[in-house]
């Protein structure tokens, strides 16, 4: 019997890891928007010249670095702002 619940319990996690991994996978398919963020003004508007991936957290220049995907983690990436003025 020991031998029996082991052998389930590794199943198991097998299984559950499996799924999160075809989850995360997903829900990368799934197109986010970005964080903006800028430094500057132009016009009184604030000019936004960084977009931040939703799911990792690294930083794109706005204008230069407009993937559909973020290339770190492969996050589909929904722009709302796609270029500097
Ligand atoms: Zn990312």
């Amino acid at each position: 019997m020991e031998h029996f619940e082991s052998d389930y319990t590794e199943k198991t996690i097998n299984y559950w890891s499996a799924l999160k991994l075809a989850v995360s996978a997903l829900e990368k398919q799934i197109a986010k928007t970005p964080d903006y963020e800028g430094d500057g003004y132009s016009d009184g508007q604030l000019v936004y010249d960084t977009w931040i991936c939703p799911n990792c957290g690294n930083n794109y220049e706005v204008g230069y670095d407009d993937d559909d995907y973020c290339p770190k983690c492969g996050q589909h990436i929904q722009h709302l702002i796609n270029q500097l003025d």
